[in-house]
């Protein structure tokens, strides 16, 4: 039994609190009980679901249809003095609640990109489920080793020329400008592998070939577009090549014809791990939070997922932009929101932080994603860091 306290290096805090992860899940599945449900899929693989978009997923499809989940997650438990990763205790609670709720979970936990994963996973639909109906795809990695051995890493690079703009130093509180490097090719040929739609479709050619997929499943990976001041670095840089190459996949997997529809949806700016990590980013979120509160339009992932599963995907019919993507960035792009949000940017400076941003939202949602600054844990009080995850006990 110990105290937790958040220790934060770089980008991710290196502690996670298993009882505010739990809360913080607990919160999720009250959100989605709390709504009204479409009718949707019973039977649902999400890869990368631990955290996140991906465990908003988890939660959404099982909390709104009463779907069994199988549940994908690269994770580690503790080893009795370190604490064991928030997507861990994430997946650890989720189990624990469905279970008490009556709700098929179980979980594979190793690199999603490796074979031996997804043959796990087949292995355990054949036993206990038949097909899936519906699969997520939410991975979002910093490197991918393929089966020759070859290990391919992502970069948050520019493509073609350098960009400067500005970005937020979160330790220090402090508005800077920073100029992106553009990737070379080999990079971008590596973030593609890692984050295009490589590793989507093999996993959709392996649920086929194995026979575990409903012919009218419905699979769907996530990307972002954003606005101009963002473009450089995601949707035009490395990151944006690779999310070319997942909507391009989404293309092929539905072109197969066999009865699979593959969509992309384009997801709102949110503070998780990953986006944590992108340069220029951080600080244009932590104006949208500000913008989007105060026009009472802001959502977290699992209001976004809520949205995909209810409202996008499973109404009466699919609701797409005219390129056939699914747009949960809607309110995030209205127009009113992108104008209030390019004037906070044009004069934002570190002297000005405290009027243009919503900086408290944007650290408290960062802590939150470890269990830190969750309603109603007492952090002062010794907890048990060994969390198990009932399936993979
Ligand atoms: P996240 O870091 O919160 O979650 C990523 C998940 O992938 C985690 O559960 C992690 O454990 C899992 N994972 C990573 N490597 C793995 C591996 N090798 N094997 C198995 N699991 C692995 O990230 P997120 O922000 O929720 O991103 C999910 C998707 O949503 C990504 O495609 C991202 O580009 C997209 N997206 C994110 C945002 C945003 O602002 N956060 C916006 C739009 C779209």
């Amino acid at each position: 039994m110990t105290v937790i306290k958040p220790k934060v290096r770089g980008f991710i805090c290196t502690t996670a609190h298993p009882d505010g992860c739990k809360a913080s899940v607990k919160s999720q599945i009250n959100y989605i009980k709390s709504r009204p449900h479409a009718n949707g899929p019973k039977k649902v693989l999400v890869i990368g679901a631990s955290m996140g978009y991906g465990l908003a997923s988890r939660i959404a499809a099982a909390y709104s249809f009463n779907a069994a989940t199988i549940g994908v997650i690269f994770d580690k438990p503790s080893n009795g003095s370190k604490c064991a990763s928030s997507g861990w205790y994430n997946t650890a609670a989720f189990e624990e609640f469905a279970a008490e709720d009556g709700l098929y979970a179980k979980t594979v936990n190793g690199d999603a990109y490796s074979k031996e994963i997804k043959d796990k996973v087949i292995e355990i639909i054949k036993q206990d489920l038949g097909k899936v109906d519906a699969v997520i795809y939410s991975l979002a990695a910093p490197r991918r080793t393929t089966a020759d051995g070859t290990v391919y890493s992502s970069v948050l690079k520019t493509v073609g020329k350098p960009y400067t703009n500005k970005t937020i130093d979160l330790k220090t509180n402090t508005v800077h400008d920073i100029t992106v490097e553009p990737a070379s090719e080999p990079e971008i040929e590596a973030t593609v592998k890692v984050m295009g739609g490589e590793d989507w479709q093999d996993w959709i050619n392996a649920l086929k070939a194995a026979d575990v997929i409903e012919d009218n499943a419905v699979t769907v990976a996530y990307s972002y577009i954003g606005p101009e001041m963002t473009h450089a670095i995601y949707a035009d840089g490395s990151i944006g090549k690779a999310k070319d190459h997942l909507f391009e996949t989404a293309k092929n997997i539905t072109a197969a014809d066999d009865g699979i529809k593959a969509y992309i949806s384009v997801n709102k700016a949110l503070v998780t791990q990953s986006s944590a990590a992108i340069p220029i980013v951080p600080l244009y979120i932590s104006i949208l939070y500000k913008v989007m509160k105060e026009n009472g339009v802001h959502e977290g992932c699992i209001e976004q997922m809520y949205r995909l599963f209810n409202e996008k995907l499973y109404g009466d019919k699919v609701i797409t932009d005219e390129e056939c993507r699914i747009r949960l960035d809607d309110l995030e792009m209205q127009e009113n929101i992108q104008t209030a949000v390019a004037a906070f940017w044009n004069q934002i400076a570190t002297d000005n932080l405290a009027d243009c941003t919503d900086l408290d939202g944007y650290n408290s949602d960062f802590y939150k994603l470890f269990g830190f600054g969750i309603d109603g844990v007492d952090y002062d009080a010794d907890t048990d860091i060994q969390r198990t995850i009932p399936s993979l006990s």
